[in-house]
This record gives C-alpha cells, sequence and structure tokens, in this order.
C-alpha cells in the first residue's frame, strides 16, 4: 500500500483525491492531510481514513481541533507544520492539492526527500518552476501533474522519450465569457464569473478560468513540467472540454488525449502511474457529444492571457509577480472591492513597477511575491 500525503484535503481536488482513493481499496493509505481552516470538514475526513497527522493552517483553529478529537490523530499547526509534516511524516506520495503559492515550500520540501509529487496546485510551478524542476532532477523526485491539460500532455508523450516535440496545445474552455463582447466584460458580476459552464472547481481558479488566467498559469506550468520553450506553446479554445490537450511531434503527427471533463481520471493517473486502473467513473460518448469544435483565443479580450505569455517570456521572477498580483487581484474581486475587468489592470501595474531578478533563488522569490503583494494590496 501506498502512503499518501495530501495537502488541502477539503477542497475541491483534495476531496476528489479522497474518493478516487476510496474507489481503489487496498491501494493507498492516507497518512496526513492538511488544511487552511475548515476544521469541520477535517474532522469527518480524520475519522474515515484515520491519517496518523493533520496540519490546521490557522492556529487557532487547529488548537480547536484538538480539543475535539482528543488524542485520535496528532494535529500540528500553522505554516511550520505544513513544512513539517512534508519534511518529516511518513509518506510516498506527495499530493499537491492546496491552492495559491503557500503550497511551495512544502512541496519543496517532498521534492527534496525524492517524493512522487502528483502536483495540482500549479501556482507552485508558476512562482518556482525554473528551481523547483532543477531539484526534482537532483533528488530524483518525478512530478505527475493532476492539472488536466498537463496530464493529459503526460499521457501523450509516454513512449516518445526520443522524439521531438514540435509544439504543445493546451486546450481551453474559454470560460463563462467566450462568447461575451470585451465592452460587456466591465460589468459582469461575481455569480456570472463563478459559473463555469465545465468544471466545477475552487473560487480562485473558477476565477482564473474565467479572465483565462488560468490558462496562462498553465502555459507557465507546462513550460516547467515538460521542458519546452513558450513559443512552443499553443492555447486553442475548445468549449466541451473533451479534448485535454494535445501534443505535435516534429513529423507533424497530432496526438490527444480525450474524457469527460472530471478530476477524478487525472487524480487517479498521478497516484497509480505508470499503471492504468480499472474504474466505474462515466464513460466518455462521443456519438452523444457529437461535435468538437475549435478557435483562436482572443488575447486582446482576454488581457490576463498575454500578461501571462509575457511574464512566461521575460522569465526570472516575472512569472512570481504575476501570479502573487493574480492571487491578490482575484481575492479583491471574489470580496467585491473591484471589478472584473481590474483583474488585468492590477496586474499589469505590478509587471510594470516591480524588478525582475533573472535565476532567482527561494529568498528571491519569497521578496518579490511579498513586495509585489504589498503594492497591489495598495492599489485600487
Ligand atoms: P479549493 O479552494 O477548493 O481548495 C483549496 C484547499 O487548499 C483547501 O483544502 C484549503 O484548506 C487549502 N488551502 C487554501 N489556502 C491555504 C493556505 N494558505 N495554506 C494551506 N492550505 C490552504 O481549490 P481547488 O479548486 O481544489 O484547487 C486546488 C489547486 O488545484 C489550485 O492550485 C488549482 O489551480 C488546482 N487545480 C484545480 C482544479 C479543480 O478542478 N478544482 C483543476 C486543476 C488544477
Ligand atoms: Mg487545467
Amino acid at each position: 500500500m501506498k502512503k499518501v500525503l495530501i495537502l488541502g484535503s477539503t477542497g475541491s481536488i483534495g476531496i476528489n483525491v479522497l474518493n478516487v482513493i476510496k474507489n481503489l481499496p487496498g491501494k493507498f493509505k492516507v497518512t496526513a492531510l492538511t488544511v487552511n481552516s475548515r476544521i469541520d470538514l477535517l474532522e469527518p475526513q480524520i475519522y474515515e481514513f484515520n491519517p496518523e497527522i493533520v496540519v490546521v493552517k490557522d492556529n487557532n483553529l487547529g488548537e480547536e481541533l484538538k480539543k475535539r478529537i482528543g488524542n485520535k490523530c496528532i494535529v500540528y499547526t500553522g505554516v511550520e507544520g505544513l513544512c513539517r509534516i512534508a519534511s518529516e511524516s511518513d509518506y510516498d506520495i506527495f499530493v499537491g492539492a492546496m491552492v495559491g503559492s503557500a503550497g511551495l515550500l512544502p512541496t519543496i520540501e517532498a521534492v527534496k526527500r525524492g517524493k512522487r509529487i502528483a502536483l495540482a496546485n500549479k501556482e507552485t510551478l508558476v512562482v518556482a518552476g525554473e528551481l523547483i524542476t532543477y531539484l526534482a532532477k537532483r533528488h530524483n523526485a518525478p512530478i505527475l501533474p493532476i492539472d488536466s491539460e498537463h496530464s493529459a500532455i503526460f499521457q501523450c508523450i509516454e513512449g516518445e522519450k526520443d522524439n521531438e516535440i514540435e509544439k504543445i496545445i493546451l486546450t481551453a474552455s474559454g470560460g463563462p465569457f467566450l462568447n461575451r463582447k470585451k465592452e460587456e466584460l466591465e460589468k459582469v458580476t461575481l455569480a456570472e464569473a463563478l459559473n463555469h459552464p465545465n468544471w466545477k472547481m475552487g473560487n480562485k481558479i473558477t476565477i482564473d478560468s474565467a479572465s483565462l488566467m488560468n490558462k496562462g498559469l498553465e502555459i507557465i506550468e507546462a513550460r516547467w513540467l515538460f521542458g519546452v520553450p513558450g513559443e512552443k506553446i499553443d492555447v486553442l479554445v475548445h468549449p466541451q472540454s473533451i479534448i485535454h490537450s494535445m501534443v505535435q511531434f516534429v513529423d507533424g503527427s497530432i496526438k490527444a488525449q480525450l474524457g469527460l471533463p472530471d478530476m477524478k481520471l487525472p487524480i487517479q493517473y498521478a497516484l497509480t502511474y505508470p499503471r492504468r486502473a480499472a474504474n466505474n467513473f462515466v464513460r466518455t460518448n462521443l456519438a452523444d457529444i457529437g461535435k468538437l469544435t475549435f478557435m483562436e483565443p482572443d488575447i486582446d479580450k482576454f488581457e490576463c492571457l498575454k500578461l501571462a505569455y509575457f511574464a512566461m517570456n521575460e522569465g526570472g521572477t516575472a512569472p512570481c509577480t504575476l501570479n502573487a498580483a493574480n492571487e491578490i487581484a482575484v481575492d479583491k474581486f471574489l470580496k467585491g472591492k473591484i471589478k472584473f475587468t481590474d483583474i488585468p489592470v492590477l496586474i499589469r501595474k505590478a509587471l510594470e513597477k516591480i524588478k525582475n531578478y533573472h535565476s532567482p533563488d527561494l529568498n528571491t522569490i519569497f521578496e518579490c511575491d511579498r513586495e509585489t503583494r504589498e503594492l497591489v494590496l495598495s492599489l485600487n
């Protein structure tokens, strides 16, 4: 039985990871779970999966959980607890299912121990892709993508080790505003932005999907996961979200991976790789779907995608600035403090003002992250 640590077990991905594990009895044992604050959801998970250790990032809620569960399992708290569980506890697979660059330190701890990294937390690769992929090579830590596009690409390049990739084609649903005019985006509401046509996900990534920043973060994620330069990564809008991404090789042949929009499949593959495990997930019926359509993304309308290409091409700490500015801007939008169209404005200002450092070490990345957050918090 493989031992699994799940960072962010109460989120949309975390809950799906636990569902996948439950459906593969005898294959995985959950040894550790972490959450930001939702102890009401964590508590039943503790009784169902019997982890040895859990971490609650919020110190007060962590103390509250200790009172509630007595000596059922060990409870750590705070950011120190997150790093400690990654660097000391007993596990084979580290599942990064938390949201935001807060996942960076624990992920690095797991990489340094050469653990299998099943990664949904794309922000981590966006802010420190160069450093993490370097460490992963050095410590022999395989990084297996959970993000559906990257899982698709990973599956397409299986068995193609010596063959050159001409192009990666990342598909995008286009989000809820695909058919809105640019001028209309000014007035969209939070409820409309949270209403994704194909995927049910956490709030932050749902807003990123509406602004196409999610695709922006994903091109940078792909750049590091597959070692392919930015000019070889294209985005293609595919509203049905059935083709999860494609790879075009030097002979012009294109391979694709298809499936229904359901994260359970990429999660399962990251856990069971290189094997595929039988399951009872709903099968894809292409005759029912009938039509798959494609179009170019409108980067004039969705400026976030343009900014992400810019940050990727600049390199250094520019993607860290892009990500930190986006995290703060999305949070402001979720709290009703800014308009949807202010998101790229704030990110652009941050990219203009924050200095870019090349080949950054971890301290430089943290300093850039902190400085950017402070700047964007101060902007209206
Ligand atoms: P979510 O908001 O539903 O869940 C986030 C989880 O992380 C929760 O368990 C929360 O307790 C924890 N968390 C949040 N902030 C934290 C912090 N500062 N410190 C410690 N823990 C914290 O998010 P989600 O939709 O499950 O997404 C998780 C990650 O997976 C994101 O990086 C997202 O981009 C990526 N992803 C999600 C999907 C999806 O379908 N939801 C698909 C692809 C990639
Ligand atoms: Mg994705």
